[in-house]
């Protein structure tokens, strides 16, 4: 037996669950709401561009209000409006999306980005907050009449001539008690601020109070008084979806501030700007790294068509790049979707590598071309980089040519150059390179003398990263060996011929020994008092590399 047929929807038991679990966040309802009428606005801009509509734009503004009293919330705007038929085909069907349609219609008059909307559910999100909704509309069209739909959050709606006399969409939510904190006006702000901060539509807010200059006082400073302007929230116009080429060091410094306002100057930027095989731009920024890297990171913002989505652009940005500053934009970011699913999302992945092999460009092109400045900020520059070869095969291949190791003469070497440093001396008996280096310089002064002494170098690897850092670079460079300046005896370590001479008896060198080893008492360390010339110190006490590994890994918990 075989049977063909269509599954069938119970509205009335779906509707509960979009309005329930559409979004986890229920101040979402208004990045929704504002977002149709930025979108409503453009898409009669448009119109008006390709000459489809010939009335008079007007102020084309979003205005978001609230009436404590009545316990509404409107959001109203001048854009193509709707039609009662309109309603019907948008509103009623859900999951129905009139801006994809709007998209689809358009699409051969050149592109329509601007839209936001694509899935057709946004509009309920209203519901969440609002027990009963109401939508006035006038259309753009000639000759429409307004409508009015009103829905109490049932299946049924109601819809009857309206009565609006100027294009556009008034949404009208009557909020319910337990949503009594979207009627405070400073809540509204909040969530504005938050999600509406850079659309391409002015949203207006009430007014503020601003401080004007009037006239002078008797002495002839200036005075002032108080004024109300309109509470604009947004800057329409955000660097990031301009041309690199029409931009000035200064305003990608003054965005940093606008974003950031407490920090410092950040080190240096990226502007991302792709449109295949996905849509993204965006602006990266190095901070200058403080101590306490847990505050610095989550301060990248994703937005999709410049409305805020999220700070937690953990899988759609690489790990070890978290640190950095800035915005991404993609509406190639699937936004109403889990975790797990974001994670698998091939758009995700490949966002995410475009963004590794972006920031690796840079950093290459800085090195080639600014290489004094490059050095300078290695201190800051180098966590991102260390950690990026450590965690990212593919970073590690292009940042190999542009990572630098610090001596303690704060001489700055690339690998390849570091090898070729230490070539002639610094050699076991298998021809392995060793690196030295000191992980507490200042602590570790008197194996440094005695290693400049012999003519070696030594390296500063003194950040917590550097410890992985240096196991990793062991791995990779197969005949190079990593070893702190105190692990072990230079002497063993590094193959020489010639015999140092001795400045201590055999006896001597025995009960000198001796002593040390009592007072340590520890079979970690190994006490040397051989091969001293007079300006060494005359005692070493060190620990092999490997144990002093291993004693890292457990006090920092096993990992590595
Ligand atoms: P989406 O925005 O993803 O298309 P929504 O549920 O948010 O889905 O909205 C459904 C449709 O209703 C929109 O595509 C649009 O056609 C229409 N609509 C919603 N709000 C407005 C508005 N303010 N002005 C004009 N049309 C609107
Ligand atoms: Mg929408």
């Amino acid at each position: 037996m075989q049977e063909k047929g269509t599954i069938s929807i119970h509205t009335e038991n779906i509707f509960p669950i979009i309005k329930k679990f559409l979004y986890s966040d229920h101040e979402i309802f208004l990045r929704e709401l504002v977002s149709n009428a930025v979108d409503a606005t453009q898409k009669v801009k448009r119109l008006a561009s390709l000459g489809e509509y010939t009335g008079d734009l007007g102020e084309t503004r979003v205005e978001v209000s609230v009436n404590k009293k009545k316990k509404t919330i409107t959001i109203s705007d001048a854009g193509i409006g709707m039609t009662a038929e309109e309603i019907k085909k948008y509103i009623n069907q859900i999951a129905f999306s009139g801006a994809t349609e709007f998209v689809e219609k358009f699409k051969d008059a050149g592109d329509a980005k601007e839209i936001i909307g694509k899935f057709g559910l946004g509009f309920y999100s209203a519901f969440m907050v609002a027990g009963k909704v109401e939508i006035d509309s006038l259309s753009y069209q000639e000759g429409a009449a307004p409508a009015k739909w009103i829905c109490d959050g049932s299946t049924e709606f109601e819809i009857t001539e309206g009565k609006r006399k100027t294009r556009g969409t008034t949404i009208t939510l009557h909020v319910n008690d337990d949503s009594e904190e979207f009627l405070e006006d400073f809540r509204i702000q909040q969530i504005l601020d938050k999600y509406a901060k850079f659309l391409p539509i002015e949203v207006k807010f009430g007014e503020k109070d601003e401080q004007v200059e009037d006239g002078t006082d008797k002495e002839g400073k200036p005075k002032y008084k108080t004024v109300k302007k309109d509470n604009i929230i947004n800057n329409t116009d955000p660097i990031w979806t301009k041309s690199p080429a029409d931009l000035t060091d200064e305003d990608y410094l003054n965005f940093y501030k606008e974003l950031y306002p407490f920090s410092e100057d950040p080190l240096f930027w990226i502007h991302l700007n792709v449109d295949y095989p996905f849509e993204l731009t965006g602006i990266l920024y190095f901070p200058k790294l403080k101590n306490d890297f847990e505050m610095q990171k989550n301060k990248i913002q994703l937005y999709s068509r410049q409305v805020f989505i999220t700070d937690e652009v953990k899988d759609v940005v690489p790990e070890f790049l978290m640190l950095l500053h800035g915005i991404i934009d993609s509406p190639d970011i699937p936004l109403n979707v889990s975790r797990s699913y974001l994670q698998s999302d091939g758009n995700v992945k490949k966002i995410n590598s475009y963004i590794t092999k972006k920031v690796a460009d840079k950093l290459g092109e800085l090195f080639k071309k600014e290489r004094e400045s490059y050095e300078s900020k290695w201190d800051d520059i180098g966590l991102f980089v260390k950690y990026g070869m450590i965690s990212e095969e593919k970073f590690y291949d292009k940042a190999k040519d542009f990572a630098l190791v610090k001596n303690v003469d704060g001489k700055c070497f690339t690998i390849e150059e570091y090898e070729k440093h230490i070539e002639a001396n610094q050699t076991d008996k298998d021809k392995n390179k060793i690196w030295l280096y000191a992980s507490n310089p200042a602590k570790q002064d008197s194996f440094i003398s005695a290693a400049k002494d012999k003519g070696y170098d030594v390296l500063v690897l003194d950040s917590p990263i550097d410890s992985h850092f240096v196991n990793h670079m062991e791995q990779q460079l197969k005949t190079t060996q990593v070893k702190r300046v105190d692990a072990d005896n230079l002497n063993k370590l590094i193959d020489k011929d010639e015999k140092p001479e001795l400045v201590l008896n055999d006896e001597q060198k025995e009960s000198l020994k001796g002593v040390f080893e009592k007072a340590i008492d520890s079979k970690t360390y190994t006490v040397n008092v051989d091969g001293l010339s007079p300006n060494d110190a005359p005692v070493t006490v060190t620990m092999p590399e490997f144990m002093r590994r291993m004693k890292e890994m457990q006090a920092t918990g096993g990992g590595g």
